[in-house]
C-alpha cells in the first residue's frame, strides 16, 4: 500500500496504488493543491485547500482521502 498521507490545516491522503496520473484533481482544484510528479498525484500545497472537495468526488478510481469530505 501507498498511501501518502499531506498533513497541514487539512489532511488529504492518496493511495497512489490507485492513483492513475490523469490529473483530474489537478485539473478541478480551484486553489492549485496538486501537482503530477512522476505520473503521480502530490499534494504539494495542502495548506492552500479550502474544503470544497472537488478532488474527491472528480477522481476517477477514488485515489483521494479528505478529512473533512
Ligand atoms: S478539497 Fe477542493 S480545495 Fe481542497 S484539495 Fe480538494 S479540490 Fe483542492
Amino acid at each position: 500500500m501507498a498511501i501518502k498521507k499531506y498533513e497541514g490545516i487539512v489532511t488529504i491522503e492518496i493511495d497512489e496504488d490507485k492513483c492513475n496520473g490523469d490529473g483530474e484533481c489537478v485539473n478541478v482544484c480551484p486553489t492549485n493543491v496538486f501537482e503530477l510528479q512522476e505520473g503521480k498525484s502530490k499534494a504539494i500545497r495542502v495548506d492552500d485547500c479550502i474544503e470544497c472537495c472537488a478532488c474527491v468526488d472528480a477522481c476517477p478510481t477514488k485515489a483521494i482521502k479528505h478529512h473533512s469530505c
